[in-house]
């Protein structure tokens, strides 16, 4: 049977990319062949490159032809579609999406999925520079005690923060505390005041003097006073300025923040309550903001192409994190658009609460562990929460990089121990200090690299460096005995690096039974992030007890593409055949040597990608907790 109508086409911006996508698919779903007419021009409506190129546009006068036995349903199946002014579109999304392309908008890398609209926040911390004014003798004394206030006023401030930190971060406070207080630094900066300076800059050359000092000293930990000695002359300066520091902690609620680059510590440090959004100049998808955002459900579009100065001028910012579309003072429109969408993401994300119990088996039956990956035992309730069965990653450098100094052997296994007995009997994988250029920790240097993603990081520094390794290995081994515990190596290239590290941990449990410790039994797995891990995968599978795939690493070294840039953000894709080829051959070597396989990079909460790690034989998906409810769901419908 052959029909054809004539249809005016409503979908807003015509079929272009997603409505094309969608009317394709819809025309695939008949066995007639369906062909579309627009004025002399005509193409199959299977395919979505050809509908594409025939450039249909909103107020279009169309016809479609359909020939075949279902040629009626199909016709009016398509028609329908076409007549529809939202179709293939979510719902109010091409307010976002049009205004990304126009003068209020802008497009990033989408970081972290959710839309939110706020107030800006800006963060912006600015250089200090020293006014080097001329201090009258006859003024100097009184310069000298605004200087003294000053400084009792900084003292003061880090006094009232201390007590309301944790134990760890109280000792931070205190070490600067005592540094604010030493009568050489005090003492230094009121004979600059006598010799003619303003307090402030007296303040700034006091501070860069001393930080000096300490730089010069051979002890790493002491070397990394300078940094301290820096921020306490700052704080200090600001004050006899007049000016406060720009601070992560006044962000008010509802807010959207707004900077060049966040660090994963500052924004560990932030209300991170009150972060409605996050817009960054810099990072990208699989940069530790954008994970840590993720697991605190905060939408974040990074790497973003806007001016800094508009960013910091707009008032109110709407943003699609999962688009990676960012609206710069939205109009009356938009705004409205925006929280109607807000409110919808809100009662789905309520909808999907209801699979946080649910059991991930496959249709066929096959279960799936649904896991978290977290960064601080403040995550263990969220994930909990979220209907995690375990961690799948615990990624202890957030432990390392919030500190002036590592942390010691008993607190870590006191962190350990407190995460894998939240979660028992339920497994928590720990992963060894994965740090290197990209992620600096104080209290080891790392000589300037050019490229420290190909640098000294991961399972690499850590065998070189068994001072800071092996009270990690002691302290996991020890949590062992409060829980269900098992070691994992990060940026593992070979099977040498997995016998030295197992030569370590035996060294350790003799050490520990010598000093009587407890300590319990782990089972040693790597993570497979390195072409090189994947192309050995048979020969490593024979050595540990199981595999986690870090597809954010694996995705960048197989595709040469640099996961923290937004111009090859494109080539980053976990789901390029190149990319999945890896991790098919590393599942293949899994199953030869019976050993479980696991995903705990990002690609394990894409519920694009479920379907596809699982039919490679994954078995075990690891992700930010809010994710889990749909990924459990997801596991279901395979
Ligand atoms: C990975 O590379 O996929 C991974 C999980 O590790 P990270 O993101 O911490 O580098
Ligand atoms: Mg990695």
């Amino acid at each position: 049977m052959r029909l054809e109508r004539a249809v005016r086409v409503r979908v807003r911006e015509g079929l272009h990319a997603r409505p094309a996508t969608e009317f394709v698919k819809l025309a695939k779903a008949f066995s007639a062949n369906v062909e579309i007419f627009r004025g002399d021009r005509s193409a199959n409506a299977k395919s979505s490159v050809k509908l594409m190129l025939l450039g249909v546009k909103e107020d279009d006068d169309v016809v479609l032809r359909a020939d075949g036995d279902d040629a009626e349903e199909a016709i009016a199946k398509l028609a329908a579609f076409v007549e529809t002014p939202g179709a293939g579109l979510d719902a109010l999304k091409p307010a976002v999406a049009a205004a990304a392309s126009s003068s209020g908008g802008a497009q990033g890398v989408a970081a972290s999925e959710g839309v939110a609209i706020g107030p800006v926040f800006a963060y912006f911390p600015e250089p200090l520079i020293a006014p080097r004014a001329t201090i009258d003798t006859a003024m100097s004394e009184s310069e000298k005690a605004r200087c003294r206030a000053a400084l009792n006023a900084a003292i003061a401030a880090l006094e009232q923060d201390a007590a309301e930190r944790s134990a760890e971060d109280r000792q931070i406070a205190n070490a600067l505390i005592e540094i604010a207080c030493d009568a050489e630094f005090t003492g230094d900066i009121e004979q600059r005041i006598g010799h003619g300076l303003d307090a402030a800059s007296a303040t700034l050359d006091a501070g860069d003097a001393l930080a000096a000092r300490f730089e010069a000293l051979d002890d790493p930990y002491l070397r990394a006073r300078a940094e301290d000695v820096r921020g306490v002359a700052r704080n200090v300066a600001l004050a006899l300025l007049g000016r406060s520091e720009a601070s992560l902690a006044a962000v008010p609620q509802g807010s959207i923040l707004v900077a060049d680059e966040i660090s994963a510590w500052e924004f560990a440090k932030a209300p991170v309550a009150n972060i409605a959004g996050i817009v960054g100049l810099k990072g990208a998808a699989t940069s530790h903001v954008a994970i840590m955002a993720r697991a605190h459900g905060v939408p974040a579009v990074l790497g973003c192409n806007i001016e800094p100065r508009r960013l910091r001028e707009a008032h109110v910012i709407a943003i699609d994190g999962g688009a990676g579309a960012v609206i710069l003072d939205p109009d009356e429109t938009q705004t409205k658009a925006m929280h109607a969408r807000v409110a919808a993401d809100r009662t789905a994300r309520a909808a999907l609460d209801a699979w946080r119990t649910v059991e991930p088996r496959t249709r066929e039956g096959k279960w799936i562990e649904v896991l978290a990956n977290i960064g601080s035992p403040a995550e263990v309730a969220p994930a909990l929460r979220s209907g995690a069965m375990g961690v799948g990653l615990f990624r202890t450098e957030l432990l390392f990089m919030e500190r002036k100094a590592p942390p010691s052997e008993d607190e870590q296994a006191e962190i350990y121990a407190k995460v894998a007995s939240a979660f028992a009997p339920h497994a928590v994988v720990i992963r060894t200090l994965d740090v290197g250029g990209d992620k600096p920790v104080a209290g080891i240097e790392i000589p300037h690299e050019d490229n420290p993603f190909l640098g000294w990081r991961g399972v690499r520094l850590c065998l070189d460096r068994p001072d800071i390794f092996k009270p990690q290995l002691k302290a996991i081994l020890r949590a062992a005995a409060s829980g269900h515990v098992k070691l994992m190596i990060p940026m593992v290239v070979d099977v040498e690096e997995v016998r030295k590290t197992r030569a370590l941990i035996e060294e350790c449990r003799a050490e520990l039974a010598a000093q009587s410790k407890p300590f319990g039994e782990v089972a040693v797995g790597i993570m497979i992030e390195t072409p090189a891990a994947a192309l050995l995968a048979d020969e490593l599978a024979k050595e540990v007890d199981f595999f986690s795939i870090g597809t954010n690493d694996l995705t960048q070294y197989v595709m040469a593409a640099d996961r923290l840039n937004p111009r090859v953000a494109s080539l980053n894709r976990a789901d390029h055949p190149a990319v999945l080829r890896a991790i098919d051959l590393v599942c293949r070597a899994a199953r030869a040597a019976d050993i479980p396989v696991a995903v705990c990079g990002e690609a394990a909460a894409d519920p694009a990608m479920i379907p596809k790690l699982v039919a490679l034989g994954v078995t075990e998906l690891s992700m930010n907790p809010p994710a889990i409810p749909r990924a459990r769901k997801r596991v279901t419908e395979i």
